[in-house]
């Protein structure tokens, strides 16, 4: 069979093949402790899933209106307003299925053949594919440790060029847990903008920070940044959903019209009864992400604690999201266990090998230094885990079965 040009361009997602590995691992019997998952290890709480059961007995199972039921893009709209301070109107708001479609979607809309879009990296695996799949070229701005991996005014002076159009921001970031403060992101939304640039802001982790770290909405500016930002967010992350599939784009009502064409003839409506449960969850008083909140901080700090006192990692105290994302450069070239590593990959593959541990290559990321660990896992997972890690690392001692 002949694939076509461009799927023939996308690169299998790193994550996915580490967690078939792992998968295919603990079912011959090996003990794996696994660091790959991007989704939170908390259940989806019961009035949510009541709300979705109830909406099922009630005949609510047929299409909805491809852009979403009006109901959801009320809660959507009044939640924008009180807790990002965006005023917006059921019109400029999309639902569809999951950020990562909206993402996708809001790309097609806006992106012609040899566009650029200025992705910073470390990036979201997914970013520079569905730019890829646009038929435009994703331009990467470097970041690492040493600027807490965050881009500046300096950095998009560099990067556009007359073909940039579009400008993605990730914050809190996965992988990195970055998270930008509101002069930051002024400056830098300012200037794009001022660029002609649009910009795309995956809000996706807002809830998920630390340290009285607070999160801000580059639409919430003022009229000219509501006019340029495209806001996506999604109830994945906040609310445990991600296999609901339901995530949504809010922006200028044109482009919100351009989404919905894609998605007429492509998914139509996303899952109705979904959409239900998620006014639900949406409108909640049950306040589920702080305690989830509360208990990743738990690990965060046990496991950025565990991760620096291996010689030859360091580990920064991310700000947001639920990863870590240590430099273990100073490993390479070091014998682990008769063997060295000389990229993030060939280290992965070590510690998986030897430690019967999973972590993801930050060469997925863009950072070939660098591996990310999701918290999302158990406390004793995290214990077990660094346990392994030390004895493979400081003490040469490989992990038996
Ligand atoms: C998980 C994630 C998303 C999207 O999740 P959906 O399940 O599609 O809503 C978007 N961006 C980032 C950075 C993510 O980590």
């Amino acid at each position: 069979m002949i694939i076509s040009q461009l799927v023939k361009k996308i690169k299998p997602s790193a994550t996915m093949s580490i967690t078939s590995k792992v998968k295919q691992m603990i079912s011959s019997g090996i003990d794996v402790i696994g660091f790959g998952a991007g989704e939170p290890d908390f259940d989806t709480p019961d009035y949510i899933k009541t709300a979705a059961i109830e909406s099922l007995q009630n005949g609510f199972t047929k299409y909805t209106p491809t852009s979403g039921i009006l109901e959801l893009k009320e809660a959507i709209c009044k939640k924008l307003l009180q807790e990002n301070g965006v005023n917006y109107t059921p019109k400029q708001v999309i639902i569809s299925c999951g950020a990562k479609h909206s993402i996708y979607n809001t790309i097609l809309a806006l992106c012609n053949p040899g566009d650029e879009v200025l992705v910073p990296s470390p990036y979201w695996v997914s970013y520079p594919e569905q730019i890829t799949l646009a038929n435009s070229t994703p331009v990467f701005i470097h970041t690492d440790d040493s600027k807490d991996f965050k881009i500046s005014v300096e950095d998009l002076k560099r990067s556009i060029t007359d073909k940039t159009k579009l400008l993605i921001l990730n914050s809190p970031s996965n992988p990195t847990g970055s998270v930008y403060t509101k002069e930051e992101l002024y400056e830098i939304a300012d200037f794009a903008i001022q660029a002609g640039l649009y910009i795309i802001s995956d809000e996706i982790y807002e809830k998920i920070v630390y340290d009285g770290t607070v999160h801000y909405s580059p639409a919430s500016f003022g009229e000219k940044f509501a006019k340029n930002v495209i806001t996506v967010n999604g109830l994945s992350k906040t609310f445990s959903m991600t296999g609901w599939r339901i995530g949504y784009m809010a922006g200028p009502e044109e482009l919100v019209k351009a989404t919905e064409l894609i998605q007429d003839h492509s998914t139509s409506c996303p899952n109705s009864f979904s959409q239900k449960a998620a006014v639900v969850a949406i409108r909640g008083k049950d306040d589920i992400t702080s305690k989830m909140v509360s208990e990743f901080d738990r690990r965060r700090r046990y496991i950025v604690e565990r991760l620096n006192k291996i010689e030859g990692i360091t580990c920064r105290l991310p700000k947001g999201a639920f990863y870590v994302f240590p430099n273990i450069s100073g490993l390479y070239g070091r014998k682990i266990a008769g063997e060295t590593a000389k990229n993030s990959s060939e280290f992965v593959s070590i510690v998986l090998d030897k430690a019967k541990v999973a972590v993801v290559p930050g060469i997925c990321f863009g950072s070939d230094s660098h591996v990310r660990l999701s918290y999302a896992t158990s406390f004793e997972n995290i214990e077990k885990g660094m346990d392994r890690l030390e004895n493979l690392l400081t003490n040469s001692i490989p992990y038996k079965n």
